[in-house]
């Protein structure tokens, strides 16, 4: 599946940081655009669009495309901040959970947080 595509499915797991409320229409665009997705639709050039026009939107995907684990930039965020990583210890986010049906990533940023399903089409995410 096309990186930006899955950089907006991550965007609907996230709407906290992902949308911003200066763009009130990119939250409907992003989910109307991954169900197209989900079904199998060409949606390269509605991606285009809608990240042409909508630039905090489109800052969010750019920086989950900056890292090469496709991690949400909060949470990358709070890993990095403050303290030294405890040798030997495991990424305090690391609790990654994958799609099996098309390779969708989600990073859980609290065991208090429910796992989502896919946002490609409903799968249930397992603990990579
Ligand atoms: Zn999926």
């Amino acid at each position: 599946m096309d990186h930006k595509l899955m950089a907006l499915g991550l965007a609907l797991t996230y709407p906290d940081q992902a949308f911003d409320e200066a763009e009130p229409d990119a939250h409907d665009l992003t989910r109307t655009v991954v169900a197209a997705a989900a079904v199998g639709q060409d949606t390269s050039e509605p991606v285009g669009r809608l990240l042409t026009t909508h630039p905090y939107l489109n800052e969010w995907v750019h920086l989950v495309l900056e890292d090469v684990d496709m991690r949400p930039p909060h949470l990358r965020n709070a890993v990095t901040r403050g303290h030294e990583p405890l040798l030997g210890d495991a990424d305090p986010i690391a609790e990654r959970y994958v799609c099996p049906v098309d390779g969708f990533s989600w990073y859980r940023p609290s065991a208090a947080r429910p796992v989502p399903s896919c946002p490609f089409g409903g799968h249930a995410l397992q603990k990579a």
